[in-house]
């Protein structure tokens, strides 16, 4: 057994009740919240609709910075080897559980490296195209893309984004592969798609809604049991012949691990309280999303979801082959 001297208890007492001070105080001072994708993108909207919110209850800024690439696993990655004081936060989406498979090496672990503060929103999926594509639906999207293959060009915002992970779901499906065209995020993609120089993307609703709804760009399906209440024409893939690719996109909240508990308890607090903020639901709502439900918005929520699609999504990836370094 190991002894502490009385002036090591003193110590380690006083240092804890420094901690509980600061958490206390918290915050003080503005917070970074990094989205690990480029400006102008769904997570990227999310979060910035978010944290206008959180801001007003915290009393302090939450200054986004956009630290896009490899994925969204550049900016995990950064927020990882933050100081754990509550003054850099991660928002993040599924990426954090695909990406534990996808990359054979990955400078921290999705499981460990993060202090949960609790899930977002949920947000579907639509396949679409750049307006002139040579395809109106579905089947004919399939039949074009089985007939012209790797000259058709695919979006996506890297290894472990969720357009990576919808287009390789569909290429799967229909047993072709296109050429895929990485981007920082889908914020750049979808500026490459209405300008014609890419083909296809598959992001969130939150990118896709205003484009559809003004005629610039094509839908060919949404990835969800049901179609979408602020898209309404939208048919989902099944009922276009593609059965079995229903998911949705979960964001969340995190910071570091080692960020002390009443700091990371204040900051579920306030997520709460922007998930119920009248703007925030009406804004999700014309972007074809929702607020999860409050007892979600937790630590313990999004650390059950992140590990367990962390198990859901091993299988399907493995079957994929699709690894990155
Ligand atoms: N939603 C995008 C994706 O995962 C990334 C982004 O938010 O820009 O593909």
């Amino acid at each position: 057994m190991r002894l502490m001297t009385p002036l090591a208890v003193l110590a380690g007492i006083f240092s804890a009740s420094l901690a509980t001070a600061e958490a206390q105080d918290y915050p003080t001072n503005p917070i970074t919240v990094i989205v690990p994708f480029a400006a102008g993108g769904p997570t990227d909207t999310v979060t910035r609709l978010v944290a206008e919110s959180m801001s007003k209850t915290l009393g302090q800024q939450l200054i986004v910075e956009n630290v896009g690439g490899a994925g969204g696993t550049l900016g995990a990655a950064r927020a990882a080897e933050a100081e754990p004081d509550g003054y850099t936060l991660l928002l993040h989406h599924i990426g954090m559980a695909t990406s534990a498979t996808l990359y054979r090496k990955l400078p921290y672990d999705p499981k460990t490296a993060f202090a949960p503060v609790g899930l977002v929103t949920e947000v579907p999926m639509i396949l679409v195209s750049r307006k002139d594509f040579p395809a109106n639906n579905l089947q004919e999207l399939i039949a074009y893309v089985k007939e012209h293959k790797d000259e058709v060009t695919y979006a996506n915002a890297g290894v472990g984004a969720a357009s990576h992970l919808c287009g390789m779901l569909f290429m799967q499906a229909i047993e072709t592969q296109m050429t895929t065209v990485p981007y920082k995020g889908t914020g750049p993609a979808m500026t490459d798609l209405l300008g014609g120089q890419v083909d296809l993307l598959c992001d969130q609703s939150t990118n896709t809604t205003g484009q559809i709804k003004g005629g610039e760009i094509k839908a060919y399906g949404v990835f969800a049991d049901q179609r979408l209440g602020n898209l309404p024409d939208i048919p989902t893939v099944k009922e276009g012949g593609l059965d079995g690719l229903s998911f949705g996109i979960w964001h969340g909240l995190y910071a570091p691990a080692g960020t002390p508990e009443p700091i990371v308890a204040k900051l579920s607090e306030a997520l709460k309280v922007a998930l119920a903020d009248p703007k925030v639901v009406e804004r999700f709502a014309e972007l074809g999303t929702a607020p999860v439900p409050a007892d979600q918005a937790t630590p313990a929520a999004l650390q059950q979801k992140v590990l367990s699609e962390i198990d859901r999504w091993k299988p399907v990836i493995e079957k994929a082959g699709e690894y990155a370094d």
